[in-house]
């Protein structure tokens, strides 16, 4: 069978993984699979439902019922669809960020979607941001990424972010989603965000977008030779 290149890009919360990932899945010419989007499909659909957030046998229940698939619209962007519905815009809100991050702590939920995930690296060559991909979806991925940055840089380039979809946040509420986030990310039990042991680390808290981005680019083309 022929082998594929695999990158797993980890990090925090607003590192800025998915713009780069992004960005750099296209000069590659790889697929771009943003596994968050996946999860916060999952923490919609349990919003949807108007269960609590915490609610693991309630979100356990929902899970045979829901058809959740990706797919690339013309300018490569992830459009996620909840039951034939395209919902990517909805999953953005800071509230189902909070259902995203809940969701993402019950094992029922990461294993329903493993497959998934690990199916996407067998076909193509994948650029794959998350929490776990160097640790446990790609533990054999060519290279791995932990792509972080201080909380108040992450904190204010997910502001930008948002301002541009449209969604004016504060900045304190913006802030706080990530600390929340970063807690409980790094310390739930099943498959917590930490650095693989043999991940490269950048911190890009001093670098604007360019420079993140040459820096990516230049640990993938040396590693595959490209
Ligand atoms: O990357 P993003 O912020 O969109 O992810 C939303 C949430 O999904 C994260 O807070 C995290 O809890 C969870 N997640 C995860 N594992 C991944 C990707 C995301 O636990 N591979």
């Amino acid at each position: 069978m022929e082998k594929h290149i695999s990158v797993a890009i980890d990090g925090p919360s607003g590192a800025g993984k998915s713009t780069l990932a992004k960005r750099a899945a296209k000069h590659f010419g790889f697929i771009y699979v943003d596994t968050g989007a996946i999860y916060r499909t999952v923490g919609y659909a349990a919003q949807c439902a108007e269960l609590d957030s915490k609610d693991a046998a309630g979100v356990e229940a929902l899970l045979p019922g829901l058809d959740i698939r990706f797919e690339y619209d013309g300018t490569g962007t992830q459009r996620m669809l909840l039951n034939g519905r395209d919902v990517s815009k909805e999953i953005r809100t800071p509230k189902s960020s909070i259902y995203a991050s809940d969701a993402a702590a019950m094992p029922a939920v990461r294993a329903y979607l493993l497959e998934m995930q690990r199916e996407t690296a067998k076909n193509y060559d994948v650029l794959m941001d998350g929490r776990d991909i160097g640790t446990v979806v790609l533990p054999d991925a060519g290279l791995k990424v932990f792509l972080t940055a201080s909380t108040q840089a992450r904190a204010e380039r997910r502001c930008k972010e948002l301002r541009e979809k449209g969604m004016d946040t504060p900045f304190e509420e913006v802030l706080r989603d990530i600390e929340y986030r970063d807690r409980q990310d790094s310390s739930r039990a099943a498959a917590p965000l930490r650095a693989a042991d043999d991940a490269v680390t950048l911190d890009t808290t001093d670098m604007d977008f360019e420079e993140s981005f040459e820096a990516l680019k230049k640990l993938i083309r040396e590693r595959f030779s490209l």
